[in-house]
């Protein structure tokens, strides 16, 4: 029989898991991200402060939970090979149930996802079309074009659907229409402790900020550094603010939260697809012959869990069961 072939679309959380279990079931699987590395909305920075020290500040995800019982059979495995780790069990308080970190940065749970993997990076995909001699082909930035037997699209929905008005499928409305909730944060490097009690993590302190998390007390950052969210509202409103603006708006903010400290660099960056306002009932959406498939946290919930619980969905979808 010969190996049948997938392109999955993206490189974060869904996409990778999509891609592992697609390889688990005999298909040869390549993975094209538009980014220069992988991980998506798992972002982790780094940024050298004028003195040459170097701050690790997580951008995107900032910890998970576990309720499910297939993901938490995952947790247990990345845990035992040291790529997660317990931060807390809450910022206000412990409520009993333990928040995961990647152990250096949220970024390197998706590397240990990607190792082993044919993963494709800087690579825009620009379209996805029926293909001639196979069921579709997927057209990249660089004038080159894949053949595959599958395609699995994880980018957020918008996106996704603009790489596939060559596919000649219906999509239901609802499915297209799905808006996100933008993010806008400073990414904050510090000359010394934040004034944020442990375990480092404060969640909607204010009318400004959804979250304020100390890179350094989570244990990720050498040096102080902070991670300030600006809730969807300000998020919002602010949205076409010049980054000069933003960034002085959000640094007056994020005074209260730094104690004596200086913020001596520092990055304003913005999520436009950070955080889906309404979730797809299924797992995932498969098309009729189910060799399209489209996948993210849309589907099973706005955060790392579903992320990974959509693309684990979409590749036994693809493959079959
Ligand atoms: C600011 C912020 C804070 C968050 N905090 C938390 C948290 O604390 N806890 C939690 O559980 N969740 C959190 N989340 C949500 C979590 O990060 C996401 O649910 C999850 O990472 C989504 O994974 P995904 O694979 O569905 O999508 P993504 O990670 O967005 O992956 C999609 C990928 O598609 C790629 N792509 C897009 N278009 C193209 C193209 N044309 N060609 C090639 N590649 C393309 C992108 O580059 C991206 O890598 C947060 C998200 C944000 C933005």
């Amino acid at each position: 029989m010969t190996t049948r072939r997938a392109i999955v679309v993206g490189a974060g959380l869904s996409g990778l898991m999509a891609a592992r279990t697609l390889v688990d079931r005999g298909w040869h699987v390549t993975v094209l991200d538009k980014g220069r590395g992988v991980g998506g909305r798992m972002a982790t920075r780094r940024i050298t402060a004028p003195d040459g020290r170097t701050a690790i500040l997580d951008h995107g995800a900032q910890f998970f939970t576990v309720r499910d019982a297939r993901f938490a059979t995952l947790v247990n495995e990345w845990s035992s090979a040291g790529v997660v780790r317990e931060w807390c069990r809450g910022f206000d308080g412990d409520d009993g149930h333990p928040r995961y970190v990647a152990t250096n940065g949220m970024t390197a749970l998706t590397k240990h996802l990607a190792t082993g993997m044919d993963v494709l990076t800087s690579k825009l995909v620009f379209a996805v079309k029926p293909g001639i001699e196979t069921r579709w082909t997927v057209v990249i930035d660089d004038g080159s074009e894949i053949d595959a037997d599958a395609v699995v699209m994880t980018c957020p929905l918008p996106q996704s659907y603009s790489l596939t008005v060559t596919a000649g499928v219906e999509l239901p409305s609802e499915l297209l229409l799905t808006d996100y909730d933008r993010t806008i944060g400073l990414l904050a490097v510090l000359d010394g402790p934040t004034n944020i009690a442990a375990p480092g993590g404060l969640q909607n302190p204010d009318s400004v900020f959804s979250w304020i998390g100390d890179n350094a007390a989570k244990g990720i950052s050498p040096v102080p550094a902070v991670t300030f969210h600006a809730n969807p509202e300000w998020s919002a409103a602010h949205w076409d603010d010049d980054a000069d603006t933003g960034s002085a708006l959000l640094t007056a903010a994020a005074a209260a939260y730094i104690g004596d400290a200086t913020i001596v660099a520092s990055e304003y960056k913005k999520w436009r697809f950070a955080t889906p306002k309404r979730l797809w009932p299924e797992p995932c959406f498969a098309t009729a012959d189910d060799t399209l498939v489209f996948a993210g946290d849309a589907f099973a919930g706005p955060k790392v869990e579903g992320a990974v619980l959509s693309g684990m969905a979409a590749g036994v979808v693809v493959a079959g069961g």
